[in-house]
């Protein structure tokens, strides 16, 4: 059943219209007020939902994630006269919902913004906490803002369109969040796998709404990322690495990741290697790869230039255990040692 609930960052009221129709955007604006920014894929498959609606199409893509398509959208707002006044609401994936959030946060320095995610990893992470941006050649992320949208609406419905892959990428965050938070949730997936969730509405539903409480939690409570919110990115170090310099998707990277982390973390953690054991059979169970060999001299020089980097160290994340996470300084050098040690170098 459609329900609604709030969380509020920096005296700011996001509302959470969760299991609601796509025709509730209306309550925020008349529809000559709103201009939705959706990539052709939605648009292909749910143009008939933005009849009436002025719509700013881009291509779908990561690549297309780029200050390039955040200038096109502007051209294309001021030729339309589009005013300050204006509810920018971005319909799709987590591309959309960046490009989207950042245009709206920059745009005559900052116009109303709604979202609704349309696939899985944007319902339970792109989509929430604010963070925007886009990528600058290789490097993922590097521009962006901090701006809260006034709602995020969860229609189900679109993942009834949702490709096999992108069911993948959002279950790895969802694996990733079980990990660093939540042994129960763990537990549940590791009695269900993909096709279960797929076929069952009301499972899918209340797994979406537990991630997105988790994750607001975790947003809640540190906006710019000072404590708990550094543990979001478990995985994400090497992931990220991996996925730039060999294309993989971006689930598929950070299942990757945080096989890597847990390994790391039996090295320098109390984590145990049954519990590594018990990680893999679950990416396993969400069809999501858990090794992969990588050219470690390219993989390291990215490392070396992340955004996480603070002088020879960077902030790790590991697990204590499943469901229980910490960020730990590691020395670069030594990140380098392990990731030849446990790693399948090429
Ligand atoms: P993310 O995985 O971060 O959500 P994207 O925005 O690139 O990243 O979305 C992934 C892909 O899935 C894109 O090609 C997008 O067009 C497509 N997509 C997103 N939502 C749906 C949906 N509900 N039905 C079909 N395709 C979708
Ligand atoms: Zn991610």
């Amino acid at each position: 059943m459609g329900h609604t609930f709030n969380y509020i960052i920096d005296n700011q009221k996001i509302q959470f219209l969760f299991e609601d129709a796509f025709s509730s955007v209306l309550n925020y604006a008349s529809q000559s007020k709103i201009v939705i920014i959706t990539d052709e894929n939605i648009d292909a498959h749910y143009n008939n939902l933005f009849t009436g609606f002025h719509v700013i199409k881009i291509k779908s893509g990561e690549i297309n994630k780029t200050q390039q398509t955040v200038d096109a959208i502007i051209e294309q707002l001021l030729a339309a006269s589009i005013g300050k006044d204006v509810l920018i609401v971005g319909v799709g994936g987590g591309v959309v919902t960046d490009i989207a959030g950042y245009v709206a946060s920059v745009y005559k320095r900052g116009t109303r913004l709604g979202l609704v995610p349309t696939s899985l990893l944007a319902m339970v992470d792109a989509a929430l906490g604010g963070k925007n941006g886009v990528n600058v050649g290789q490097y993922k992320n590097m521009v962006g803002t901090i701006y809260q949208p006034e709602f995020i609406l969860f229609d189900l419905n679109f993942l009834k369109s949702l490709p096999i892959s992108e069911w993948e990428n959002g279950f790895a965050e969802i694996i990733k969040h079980a990990c660093i938070k939540d042994l129960a949730m763990f537990e549940n997936l590791s009695k269900h796998n993909l096709a279960d969730y797929q076929n069952n509405f009301n499972l899918m539903s209340s797994l979406i709404e537990e991630n997105v409480h988790l994750k607001m939690n975790v947003v809640v409570e540190d906006v710019f990322e000072k404590k708990d919110r550094k543990l979001l990115n478990f995985g994400h170090t090497l992931g990220h690495a991996i996925e730039n310099v060999y294309n993989i998707s971006h689930g598929k990277a950070v299942s990757i990741g945080m096989v890597f982390a847990v390994k790391l973390s039996e090295k320098i953690t109390e984590f145990d290697a049954h519990s590594t054991q018990k990680l893999v059979k679950l990416l396993e169970q969400y069809q999501l790869p858990t090794s992969f060999e990588i050219e470690n001299d390219k993989i390291i020089k990215l490392l070396f230039s992340d955004k996480k980097r603070i002088g020879n160290e960077m902030h790790f994340v590991l697990l204590n255990e499943l469901g229980s996470a910490e960020a730990k300084p590691i020395l670069l050098n030594d990140l380098e040692n392990y990731i030849n040690e446990i790693m399948i170098c090429g």
